[in-house]
């Protein structure tokens, strides 16, 4: 039993409270619900699945009890680091098996980009929630499968879009929605790092679907629907390839883009393999603008707007990610920017826009 429900029972508020204007924060925290914690296994034990496995450390309501992974030695270090059962312990042949086990929850891929789908389709068949990372999959046509097998599965597909749970994007969103930098017309979005080991998979077509758009490029996408609160209707944009060797056919190195919005709002974008320094948000309005740098990186996250910066306390994004999606699983939450598999889609729709209009050089138009 949580010690806010102690606290109610002890105070004999619980009757009281549900006549209160509070009544629906207090009642909603007077439940055992919050006493449940989701059960996640982490797939592909990389830099990513590390720092997602190191943050639930300090999770309430979610927790690390299980891992999928081809290479034996790093489950035999997780287990130790972790004190991860025998039994919660897959490879990607045994896999399968996690339908008969009723001590995981949730399956959350931190694979190349290209495994997403077909892992996806295999965990909703075993009957488990899934968290998919970012891209959520290699394009459109691979998110709505993803979506339409987690629905038939009856599970939830949630993709890991930790910045629509921190902190100071939160209070930039709140504002603009609340009107305050008047009627928001144009959103910059830039998102870059220079890219090493030429030998990566994110450098590879067939594991990363793509270059910097796939992986960095997305953040801007995305932060544009969220900053703006909109989706667009119209694309173009332009590609530009100096390192031919580096970035081959098929993958991106530059590409500047551009999206109009019903609002007559548009956004201009920048995604890049060959800079650095590049991760900045900057909304403007008629009254007034956001802007955020950095904007996504790991944080803390720098927000100011013309009325002066924006405080908030920093928490390691994936820990309050791990948290909120405990939330949404477990108890139904709504969070204030989806991180569903419609979400993703979205996000995909338009990166296969982009990649058709820097090809074809035309305006692309959508919905
Ligand atoms: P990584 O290379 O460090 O880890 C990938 C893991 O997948 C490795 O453990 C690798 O062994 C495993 N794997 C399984 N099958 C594989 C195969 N066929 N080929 C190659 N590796 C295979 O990569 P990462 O940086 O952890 O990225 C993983 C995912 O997480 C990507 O989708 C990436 O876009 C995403 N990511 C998200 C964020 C974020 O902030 N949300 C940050 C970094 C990465």
């Amino acid at each position: 039993m949580s010690t806010r429900r102690i606290f109610l029972q002890k105070a004999g508020l619980s009757t009281l409270a549900l006549s209160l204007p509070f009544a629906n924060s207090l009642s909603a925290m007077n439940t055992d619900k919050e006493d449940k914690v989701l059960r996640v296994a982490i797939m592909g034990l990389g830099s990513y699945g590390t720092r997602v496995a190191e943050a639930m450390k300090d999770c309430k309501r979610a927790k690390l009890v299980g891992v999928v992974s081809g290479t034996p030695s790093k489950v035999e270090t997780w287990k130790q680091k972790y004190g991860i059962p025998d039994k919660n312990c897959y490879n990607y042949e045994t896999f399968d098996q996690i339908k008969d086990n009723p001590d995981i929850d949730v399956v959350y891929m931190t694979t190349p980009n290209s495994l997403h789908k077909p892992h996806c389709l295999s965990i909703a068949a075993a009957g488990k929630h899934v968290i998919s990372e970012k891209p959520m999959a290699l394009n459109a046509a691979e998110g709505r499968e993803m979506v339409a097998s987690c629905k038939k599965a009856g599970v939830h597909l949630l993709v890991g879009y930790r910045m629509h749970f921190e902190a100071k994007t939160l209070e930039v969103v709140r504002q603009q929605r609340a009107g305050e930098f008047g009627k928001t017309l144009f959103f910059q979005g830039l998102s870059g790092f220079i890219i090493g080991d030429p030998t990566q998979w994110r450098l590879d077509p067939a594991l990363a679907g793509g270059g910097a758009m796939m992986d960095i490029g997305v953040y801007s996408i995305n932060g544009a629907r969220y900053m703006l609160g909109e989706e667009p209707t119209w694309i173009t944009a332009q590609e530009v390839k100096t390192d031919p060797v580096k970035f081959k056919e098929g993958v991106d190195e530059t590409i500047t883009f551009q999206m109009g919005f019903p609002s007559g709002a548009v956004a201009s974008c920048l995604s890049t393999y060959s800079l650095n320094n590049l991760d900045k948000f900057y909304l403007n309005g008629t009254k007034g603008f956001a802007e955020m740098q950095p904007s996504t990186g790991y944080g803390p996250i720098k927000a100011w707007t013309n009325k002066g910066p924006i405080e908030a306390e920093h928490i390691t994004h994936q820990t309050t990610q791990m948290d909120e999606m405990a939330a949404i699983i477990l108890d139904g939450k709504k969070p204030l920017i989806p991180v569903d598999g419609e979400e993703g889609l979205k996000d995909l729709v338009i990166v296969d826009a982009i990649y058709a209009a820097a090809k074809s050089g035309e305006k692309i138009k959508l919905g």
